[in-house]
């Protein structure tokens, strides 16, 4: 048999595995490309319609954002994930079709001017609805299987709510082959999710390597560095506003200030929630507690809510979030997107940024390019919605809440794969992963350690 890289080689999005076995074609997530791609790039180099299965890892776009547009390539098999990955996967994926959709009016509306023509959204609502059919939910130990020769286990990967890494058991020329997908690994004590669950056996690991190079701050430490962000901001009568990523960030994010608020670290304040996804997906958090951790589950079942405390606004029509303005000081402001490259947090930055009073918090990766890295690459004016912006408010990066494992969290869960002898690296920037490569080699002298480029075949 053998494995293809259509995705998340050397970079981080559009995970995308091809494993082909005589009897079965299996995808290992089918993510979107995010960042400088355009839609010919979203294109399958394969044939879907011969696809058999799909196991989706995890509920994030780079992971799932292409699943309706396998299903117009003429994909029919089924696709197979966690409850909650295919719940949170709805979410994302409307979201995903509407921000597409907005975007392609803008666009074609300047093309129509210059008398050219833009291509249509990859998928629209519609095809996201037909997509629901072909989803096949599994619980996280439950061993599936796919033929008499093909069986897998889904384990918690512990990144987001319901994610998780796939150990195969392919049998092929009467030997037994066991592969590892690592999917999204999470960092350790967060919290809501688990820490990553130990894999068991495994010759061969694909592994990502997202931030391979270093690693983390303590969470302890990044809710002391908020508490400094939120009481600069109040003791000048300024606000707080925070850039988030709408599914697990926001969450997480809630969870730190209603702590916060109970050991009365947390001033009187008003704490808005600006984001109609991140609203929808803490709902559908707390409708999931068999994926929590032991503290957030025990919380719920003696009937409190780990995200809500007496400061939290709920703003979901545009008419609530516009009226944010009107509150001068003393609020922290949550929005998307994550990375200031659109939503409602343009808003919010383009009333306050200029203002040195107020604080901006960082707590999610900015990529290159984003409005996000300008600002905290220290730009002193930023362009929002045309209009030159100073950045006088003060900027706090705060490292600590990563989903993601760190190299010594990467390592550590390798050490415990019994039988290693082939180490993949996948999801990370080529510098990041070349230097990860070099530290698993030291660590693992007896393990062969590659990185796959694009469409590379690897015999298994
Ligand atoms: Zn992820």
């Amino acid at each position: 048999m053998r494995i293809i890289a259509y995705g998340a080689v050397e970079g981080v999005t559009g995970s995308c595995f091809l494993l082909e076995h005589e009897e079965c074609k299996i995808l290992v997530d089918c993510g979107l490309f995010q960042g400088d791609f355009d839609s010919t790039d979203q294109e399958f180099p394969f044939n879907a319609s011969k696809i058999d299965f799909v196991i989706i890892t995890h509920a994030h776009l780079d992971h799932i954002g292409r699943i309706p547009l396998l299903i117009k390539r003429g994909f029919k098999g089924k696709i197979i994930c966690t409850k909650a990955t295919f719940e949170l996967g709805r979410l994302m994926l409307i979201d995903a079709a509407k921000v597409m959709y907005e975007d392609y009016l803008v666009k074609s509306r300047k093309a129509e001017r210059r008398g050219e023509s833009v291509n249509p959204p990859l998928y629209t609502e519609d095809d996201i609805i037909e997509s629901y059919d072909y989803f096949k939910t599994v619980e996280y130990k439950e061993t599936m299987r796919l033929n008499k020769n093909i069986t897998f286990t889904l384990k918690d990967a512990g990144h987001i709510l319901g994610s998780s890494y796939i150990q195969f058991s392919i049998h092929e020329g009467g030997k037994e082959k066991k592969i590892i997908f690592s999917g999204d690994l999470g960092n350790r004590n967060k919290p809501i999710v688990r820490n990553p669950s130990p894999p068991d056996d495994g010759e061969t690991v694909f592994i990502e390597a997202t931030y391979g190079d270093r690693e983390h701050k303590k969470f302890d430490e990044s809710k002391r560095e908020l508490k400094e962000a939120i009481d600069y901001a109040f003791k000048n009568n300024g606000n707080v506003i925070i850039p988030t990523f709408a599914l697990e960030r926001a969450q997480e994010l809630l969870y730190l200030l209603r702590e916060m608020y109970e050991e009365k670290l947390l001033p009187p304040c008003k704490v808005f929630l600006d984001s109609p996804l991140a609203i929808s997906a803490t709902e559908l958090f707390k409708r999931h507690i068999e994926y929590f951790d032991k503290e957030a589950c025990d919380m719920i079942k003696k009937g409190r809510d780990p995200f809500s405390f007496p400061y939290l606004i709920y703003t979901r029509s545009v008419e609530e979030s516009k009226s944010i303005n009107y509150y001068r000081g003393n609020s922290i402001i949550i929005a998307g997107s994550g990375m200031c490259n659109g939503g409602r947090i343009l808003h919010h930055l383009k009333h306050n940024l200029w203002n040195p009073n107020n604080s901006i918090v960082f707590i999610g990766f900015q990529a290159k390019g984003t409005l996000g890295r300008k600002i905290v690459d220290g730009e002193r004016f930023v362009n929002i919605y045309g209009e030159q912006i100073k950045v006088n408010a003060r900027v706090f990066t705060i490292n600590g809440f990563s989903s993601h494992a760190d190299k010594l969290i990467l390592k550590n869960w390798l050490s415990q794969i019994k039988s290693l002898k082939n180490i993949y690296l996948i999801h990370g920037e080529k510098d990041i992963m070349e230097k990860f490569s070099q530290y698993l080699k030291e660590s693992f002298s007896e393990v062969n350690v590659c990185i796959p480029k694009f469409g590379e075949a690897i015999e298994i």
